[in-house]
């Protein structure tokens, strides 16, 4: 299954929701970057923070080698993945797609969002400033006490660029799997989105 969405969409934190009813594996491409040490750290971080995206035979090694592991075998939610046309034609001789959840928000609401948003630095729990789900202090994490930051690419001009690389080289992916896509509005309550999700990935 395929999640996609502008940054700041929710689409992370359905992914992660839906895996977890589902016991399908949640592989976050954005994550694996974030994740990655040594030289490959120095490749990719410059580009993650300037918002643009990182070249699509580096991007694609990373997710080969994640969906090896065993916890892939029961099916994968892909978060951030394929984000441009040649990424998803990759895609299609790797694995077959059920279904694409296209999670629906205004360029507005997301600006708005991602400038609120901060994550624990010790367990990765997410929240927002400035929207739903609000922390009880803003420096901490409500679930581990763990610190609260911001991503680094979360400022304006990154934020701008990440959209306009949205619209640009991820929304044509979306006519590239035609009937499979199915649209969410993004703009609700977390659990009514991810009911209507799971009605949609049940309905097979
Ligand atoms: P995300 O956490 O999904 O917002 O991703 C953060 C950043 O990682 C993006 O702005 C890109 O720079 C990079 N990235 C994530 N997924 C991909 C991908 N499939 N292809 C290229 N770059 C990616």
């Amino acid at each position: 299954v395929v999640f996609v969405g502008l940054a700041g969409s929710g689409k992370g934190t359905q992914a992660k929701l839906v895996a977890k009813e589902t016991g399908l594996a949640h592989i976050s491409t954005g994550d694996l970057l974030r994740g990655a040490t040594g030289e490959l750290k120095e490749q990719v971080d410059e580009v993650i923070n300037s918002g643009r995206l990182i070249p699509n035979d580096l991007m694609l090694h990373i997710l080969n080698e994640r969906i090896q592991k065993p916890d892939c075998r029961a099916g994968i939610i892909l978060d951030g993945f394929p984000r441009n046309l040649e990424q998803a034609k990759l895609l299609d001789h790797q694995m077959q797609i059920s279904k694409v959840v296209e999670i629906s928000v205004s360029d507005d609401e997301v600006m708005k969002r991602m400038l609120g948003r901060v994550t624990c630095k010790e367990c990765g729990a997410g929240y927002n400033l400035h929207t739903a789900p609000k922390p009880a202090d803003s420096k901490k994490c409500d679930e581990c006490g763990g610190e609260l930051v911001r991503r680094k690419d979360d400022n304006p001009e990154a934020i701008r660029k990440r959209i306009a690389t949205y619209h640009e080289d991820t929304e044509p992916i979306l006519k590239h799997y035609g009937d499979k896509v199915v649209k969410v509005n993004g703009k609700r309550d977390i659990n009514d989105i991810k009911k209507d999700i799971l009605k949609v990935l049940k309905s097979d």
